[in-house]
């Protein structure tokens, strides 16, 4: 291990990717330096917001092939993370269950049809499962007797976010990551390291400004005693919503999907649209307990595509997650993490060796060289 006066990385953002990446390096021995201008727990992150399903097939209908490629692959890897991690993550690989009410019965071919033609056929095969009212109800007791159709996504998964913060956090500790927590960082105040990794998600829009925040709202509640076993997702033509059950009957609920960088608290009638929704689908979240009506912004790029962004020097920006982060991180993230030790150790110093990179990589429509801010 290098033990220099600078270390070998400086992540920049210690939410959801920042924590990831720097785990990463620190197992592969390097030393590494994470800042993070909230808390250890990650409460200033779009991460500690997220519902963190981690919904390949249902995203289909709205997002692209990469995307869903991505999503398929860090399903496969994520119970690989998390066994490597100090502190236990609830994570469950037990389905989503699609449904809408008969009013709004017009949504379902539309979904239908949006994730038959962007998924690909091996994941629709067998994950695409359609479930009479009946087998509904078999499938998600809790909903018997109240939808007359639905879907059965088989393979999708979920997990608990902010034990995953926790844990990262533990587990960065563990690996001997130097963090710095409450420390912003600026571009006028860059900590030294050899490489400079960041991840700060919208905090990075001084440097992108293309970047913008998408904002999210979500409710979060305690409702014992309905015992959904899955996400459900209620197609709705103005308030598709999901309720993903986490441990212990609570639930999040959400998510609102607004343009603009808006982070006030979450508006009345956000709050009456999502909480309604939900109690139309189980009367019993009108007991419920609201513990939190929370919102953030989704970090994201123009193309609504994530991107390794690299400044043609001694920099790598890891952004453009959008609501997806959860779902593609450890894919993202380790190509991250193979990128920068590349150029740590000199085997990407130009535009050529870059393209070179970029063709050979696992996942090379991430990469982009960020020729706006490449030294003169
Ligand atoms: C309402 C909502 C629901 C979502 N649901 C899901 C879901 O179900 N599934 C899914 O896959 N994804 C979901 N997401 C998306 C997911 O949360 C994001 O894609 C993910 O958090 C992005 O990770 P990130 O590390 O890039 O950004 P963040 O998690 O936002 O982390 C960026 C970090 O950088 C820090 N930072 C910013 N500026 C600075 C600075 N100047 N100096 C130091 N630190 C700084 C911030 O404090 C933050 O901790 C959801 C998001 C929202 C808002």
């Amino acid at each position: 291990m290098n033990r220099s006066a600078q270390p070998d990385f400086a992540v920049l953002g210690g939410g959801l990717c920042g924590r990831l990446v720097a785990w990463r390096l620190a197992g592969q021995g390097h030393r590494v330096a994470l800042y993070e201008r909230g808390d250890a727990a990650g409460s200033q992150a779009a991460a500690w917001v997220a519902a963190a399903m981690l919904a390949p097939l249902a995203e289909a209908a709205s997002a692209e092939l990469l995307i869903t490629r991505l999503g398929a692959s860090s399903l496969d890897t994520w119970p690989q993370v998390l066994a490597e991690l100090p502190e236990p993550v609830f994570f469950q690989r037990n389905g989503t269950l699609v449904v809408w009410h008969h009013a709004d019965r017009t949504e379902a071919p539309l979904f239908e049809r949006r994730v038959r033609s962007n998924a690909p056929a091996d994941l629709l095969d067998g994950g695409f499962v359609t479930l009479t009212g009946a087998q509904v109800g078999a499938a998600e007791p809790a909903l018997a007797g109240r939808f007359n159709q639905g879907w059965l996504l088989p393979r999708e998964g979920q997990l608990d976010n902010r034990q995953v913060l926790a844990a990262l956090a533990a587990g960065l500790a563990e690996r001997g990551v130097e963090t710095h927590w409450n420390t912003p960082v600026d571009e006028q105040s860059l900590p030294p390291a050899r490489i400079t990794i960041d991840c700060r998600g919208l905090g990075a829009k001084p440097v992108l400004p293309t970047l913008r925040g998408i904002r999210g709202e979500v409710a979060r509640v305690h409702a014992p005693g309905i015992n959904l076993t899955r996400p459900v997702r209620l197609l709705h033509p103005r308030y598709p919503l999901y309720i993903a059950p986490k441990q212990n009957d609570l639930y999040v609920i959400g998510a609102t999907e607004v343009e603009g960088e808006d982070m006030s608290p979450v508006s009345v009638r956000s709050a009456l649209e999502l909480l309604s929704a939900a109690f139309s689908v189980h009367p019993g979240f009108g007991e419920a307990r609201i513990l939190e009506l929370n919102s953030q912004c989704r970090p994201t790029l123009p193309d609504h595509r994530p991107a390794l962004l690299w400044d043609g020097a001694r920099t790598l920006r890891v952004n453009g997650l959008y609501r997806h982060g959860y779902m593609i991180v450890p894919e993202v993230a380790d190509e991250a993490v193979r990128f920068a030790s590349a150029l740590l150790d000199g085997r990407i110093g130009d535009a050529d060796a870059f393209a070179e990179w970029r063709r050979d990589a696992r996942w090379s429509e991430l990469f982009q060289q960020d020729r706006a801010r490449e030294p003169a």
